[in-house]
């Protein structure tokens, strides 16, 4: 299978008001280019060098995503381009976003990484912290970042009644928060093998790599 299929066979189980972002993390170039050759425009990595180096070397019209775990002394490298950051975990790192937004003169998109899984060693907020730096947001706090959203990442398991529990769990914050603190749209879950299940639960963002790509060529397919 090529790219260009599997990304149309992708595409065609996505209701067109849900993005795909294709995660294209340990994947050259020429796979990128197929899939932007076929119209694609949205791309995710999950580590700074790998997305910045990309960024240089590949169209201009891309939107780059940044999925990973972020550090703080790295933001710098990614804030003057990234389309939106996934994986903010805590105030210091909104902080340092916010910091170098300013000096890159721009208004910086993320989404709030929220903590849904069962396992111990996922990166994320509780509901509480969420509120508290929601709050802060809303209070001018932070006038460099927009506050897109939320993001989370389901257990690794075989039960889908588990990570429907668990989407479910991470739309009905979504929706509170909406509702009650600020207008948030994007609400980012899914990847290869729980996708459509993330769609059924709310999800409008969708994260998929191997479906599209094949299959990476290192332990740990979740990037950390
Ligand atoms: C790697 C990764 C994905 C894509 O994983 P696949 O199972 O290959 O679709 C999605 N989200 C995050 C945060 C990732 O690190």
């Amino acid at each position: 299978m090529s790219v260009t299929s599997n990304l149309k066979a992708v595409l065609k189980n996505i209701p067109s008001e849900v993005t795909l972002v294709a995660v294209s993390k340990t994947k050259p170039n020429e796979d990128i280019l197929e899939a932007y050759d076929a119209g694609h425009r949205h791309f995710g990595e999950n580590k700074v060098q790998d997305l910045v180096a990309k960024y240089e070397t590949l169209p201009k019209d891309i939107n780059w995503h940044f999925i990973g775990h972020l550090q703080t002394n790295k933001v710098k490298y990614i804030v003057p381009f990234a389309h939106l950051i996934h994986g903010i975990d805590s105030e210091k790192l909104l902080k340092e976003v916010n910091k170098r937004a300013k000096n890159a003169n721009r208004i910086q998109p993320i989404l709030l990484q929220i903590y849904i899984a069962e396992e111990e060693s996922k990166f994320g907020l509780d509901r509480a912290e969420a509120f508290a730096i929601i709050e802060k947001i809303k209070n001018g706090d932070f006038p460099f970042i927009q506050l897109k959203g939320l993001m989370g990442m389901a257990t690794n398991t075989d039960s889908e009644v588990q990570v429907a529990k668990e989407f479910k769990g991470l739309k009905n914050l979504f929706d509170e928060f909406n509702k009650t603190m600020l207008p948030i749209s994007v609400l980012s879950m899914g990847m290869s093998g729980d996708y459509a299940l993330a769609i059924e639960c709310g999800s409008n963002l969708v994260r998929v790599g191997s479906k599209i790509f094949g299959e990476r060529n290192y332990e740990g397919s979740k990037g950390y």
